[in-house]
């Protein structure tokens, strides 16, 4: 397809001495410039270990991939590293859950900011020093000019978050990733960089892939979802779709076990009974199907063990249900108890 980034029937699998860890199971998606997907799922689903195989920072030997990852065209599962390393921190940029993995405490915060620029746009030393400022004042650090010779351990923890954004975005990379970027932060800070991020597309026309495992940030910033469960996407649709009538019974327990979003369709909380499947031995069938509560209303022969319901293109859910079913049992669950 001609999408900016398409990732094609993605399989990525690792060997550890335990076995084969299936990450990544099968998966398809699209993003267009100027456009955030909000990829959603618990821990061990497969979000992360997609964005780290879309920059290439996966260790080769040990990972088994397959399918197509094209940016702008170009094939990435096959990319030499080199290749890789140019367009990292230039074309894609990624925010980690943890400045500290990406700030070294022994630069100043300008200079790591400044030396991607450099190296990528070939300017001069004062010319990136001058841009690490801009970019220090643009994600919202008070006196950026003075503050831009400072150690990362002379920043607060949300300063240092801001910093490490300021650094993914220095050369305006046209897709960013965002792994958890504000998970660690007050709900004031996560707001602000919320913002930030947005006015940020706006500026740059970044696509963005926002990796959260809580729905209520997706809300916020995302316009379309995928929801990831056990290495396989098994919903998918705009936010206000997937949020005001989600078809997959997993997204209705993320949705019943979120705080934020559960204020306004559920009076109590209820955590998705269960744990998420191995990866070394996944279920056969649908994923979920060990924790799912509706196995039984499955009709015309399909087996919720037996048979992988397929994830449709565009809006959809890999399950079984049929649609009427899909609303009728969304409404029961939502219904005050
Ligand atoms: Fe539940 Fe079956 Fe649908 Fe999977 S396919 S979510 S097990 S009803
Ligand atoms: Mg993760």
């Amino acid at each position: 397809s001609g999408a900016f980034l398409s990732v094609r029937d993605l399989y990525v699998h690792f060997d550890t001495e335990g076995g084969t860890v299936k990450a990544v199971d099968g998966l398809s998606f699209d993003l267009e410039r100027g456009r955030t997907l909000g990829i959603v799922g618990e821990s061990g689903s497969g979000k992360s270990v997609t964005n780290l195989s879309i920059l290439g920072l996966h260790n080769p030997k040990k990972t088994d991939i397959s399918g197509e990852i094209l940016l702008e065209g170009q094939e990435l599962t096959t990319a030499r590293e080199k290749t890789l390393e140019s367009l990292r921190g230039n074309k894609m940029a990624m925010i980690f859950q943890d400045p500290l993995t990406a700030l070294s405490p022994y630069y100043t915060v300008g200079r790591q900011i400044a030396e991607p620029y450099r190296k990528h746009m070939g300017v001069s030393k004062r010319e990136a020093h001058l841009r690490a400022a801009e970019m220090l004042d643009k994600v919202g650090i008070p006196n950026a000019k003075l503050r831009v010779d400072d150690y990362p351990h002379q920043f607060s923890g949300g300063m240092r978050q801001r910093a490490m954004i300021a650094m993914a975005l220095v050369c305006n990379p046209d897709l960013l990733i965002a792994d958890e970027p504000t998970t660690a932060l007050d709900v004031t800070v996560q707001a602000q960089i919320l913002d930030l991020l947005k006015d940020l597309q706006q500026e740059f026309g970044s696509a963005i892939i926002f990796i959260t495992h809580d729905l209520g940030v997706i809300a916020n910033v995302a316009d379309d979802i995928l929801v990831m469960y056990g290495g396989r996407a098994v919903e998918r649709g705009s936010v206000a779709e997937v949020l005001r009538a989600p078809q997959h019974p997993y997204t209705w327990g993320l949705l019943s076990s979120m705080p934020r979003l559960a204020g306004d369709v559920n009076e109590e909380l209820v955590p998705i009974k269960g744990t998420p499947p191995s990866l070394l031995a996944p279920p056969p069938g649908c994923p979920f199907h060990p924790r799912c509560e509706y196995v039984d209303e499955v009709a015309g022969g399909k087996s919720c063990s037996g048979d992988r319901p397929r994830l449709p293109e565009g809006r959809g859910a890999a399950c079984h249900l049929t649609g009427e079913q899909k609303k009728t049992f969304f409404i029961e669950q939502i219904k005050p108890r």
